[in-house]
C-alpha cells in the first residue's frame, strides 16, 4: 500500500491568510513550514488513486504530486473518487474545485452524504458541472476493496455524531450518530499491513482502540497541542476536547495512548495555533522521546 501525505494543517492551513500569529508569521518568513489542509492520497492500484477529503487545496494537492497528474491521454485523471471522513467544510469544499470532472465519486457515510448535499447544496449547486456519484463506506468489521482491481480495503471506523457548524440543526437519522465523523481503516491484502487514519478525533472509542491495537501505521488528528490551546490563544472560548479535537498532551492527551501502540504513529491536521509547526519547538523533542512523529506534506509511507 502506498500512501501520499498531500497536506497536514487544519482549516485554515498554515499560514492562515487573515493571522498574523507567530506560526503563521514564520511560515511566511520560512516557506518550508507551509502546510497544506491535511489530506491524503491512497494507491488503490497501478494508475488508480483515492483522495481522502476534498479541502480547498485540493488542486495545488494534485499539482504538487506527480502520481495524481492527468495523463497520457490528455483528460484522463489518475483520481479515482474521494473518500470523506467527515463533512467539515475543510474536508469538503474541494469537491466543488474537482467540477470540471464527468464524474466524481465519492465514499463516506450516510451521515455526511446528506449533510453535504442537503445544507451546504453542493449536490445541487454542482450538478450543471457534474455528476457526483455517492457509495455508502463499509463499517468496521466488513471492509470492502477500495475498487475491482485493488487489495487495499477500506472500511470507516464511526468516531463520533459531531456535526459541522453548519448542520448543527440536522437531526440525527436512524443510527447515524457516530458517522459523522469516521477513521479510516485501510489493509492491503497483498501485503498484510494496515493504516488507520482519523484526521478529526474527538472521542476515543472502543471501536477505535479496536481500530488501531494491530495497525501498522497510524495518522492522526494533531490539531491542537493542549486542550487549552485554542482558549489560550483567542481563537475559541471552547477547549480542544469541545471543538471536537482531543489534544497531544496531557492526561487525556493522544500521545499517552499512541506512544502504547506498536505502529508507526504520526500527527496530522495540525493548526496554525499548535507550536508543532515550528520545527524548533521544544514539543518535538516531547514526541520524539515518545516515539511519535510529526507528518509532513509530500511525505510517501509503504505499507
Ligand atoms: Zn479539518
Ligand atoms: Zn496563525
Amino acid at each position: 500500500m502506498l500512501l501520499k501525505v498531500l497536506g497536514t494543517a487544519a482549516g485554515g492551513g498554515v499560514p492562515q491568510w487573515n493571522c498574523a500569529c507567530p506560526e503563521c508569521s514564520g511560515a511566511r518568513a520560512h516557506p518550508r513550514r507551509r502546510r497544506r489542509h491535511a489530506s491524503l492520497a491512497v494507491r488503490a492500484a497501478e494508475g488508480r488513486w483515492y483522495v481522502v477529503n476534498a479541502t480547498p487545496d485540493i488542486a495545488d494537492q494534485i499539482e504538487s504530486c506527480p502520481e495524481l497528474h492527468p495523463g497520457p491521454e490528455p483528460r484522463r485523471t489518475p483520481l479515482a473518487g474521494v473518500i470523506l471522513t467527515d463533512a467539515e467544510l475543510d474536508h469538503t469544499l474541494g469537491i466543488a474545485r474537482l467540477r470540471e470532472a464527468d464524474r466524481l465519486e465519492l465514499l463516506t457515510t450516510g451521515a455526511v452524504r446528506d449533510a453535504v448535499l442537503g445544507r451546504q447544496h453542493l449536490g445541487e449547486l454542482l450538478s450543471p458541472y457534474t455528476d457526483l456519484t455517492w457509495c455508502e463506506l463499509p463499517t468496521s468489521g466488513r471492509p470492502e476493496p477500495l475498487d475491482a482491481d485493488s487489495t487495499v480495503h477500506i472500511s470507516a471506523v464511526p468516531l463520533s455524531g459531531k456535526r459541522p457548524r453548519y448542520a448543527v440543526a440536522v437531526p440525527a437519522g436512524p443510527g447515524d450518530d457516530g458517522h459523522w465523523v469516521s477513521a479510516l481503516r485501510l489493509t492491503d491484502r497483498a501485503t498484510g499491513r494496515t493504516a488507520v487514519y482519523a484526521p478529526a478525533l474527538g472521542t476515543w472509542p472502543d471501536a477505535l482502540q479496536h481500530a488501531v491495537a494491530d495497525a501498522d501505521c497510524v495518522i492522526l488528528d494533531g490539531t491542537f497541542w493542549d486542550d487549552d490551546e485554542p482558549r489560550r490563544t483567542g481563537i475559541s472560548a471552547r477547549t480542544a476536547t469541545a471543538m471536537g479535537h482531543l489534544p497531544v498532551d496531557g492526561p487525556d492527551g493522544t500521545a499517552r495512548r499512541l506512544a502504547s501502540l506498536p505502529a508507526r504513529c504520526l500527527y496530522t491536521h495540525l493548526n496554525n495555533t499548535n507550536p508543532l509547526v515550528d520545527p524548533t519547538a521544544p514539543q518535538h523533542k516531547v514526541l520524539t522521546r515518545m516515539g511519535l512523529e510529526v507528518a509532513a506534506d509530500g511525505m510517501e509511507i509503504t505499507l
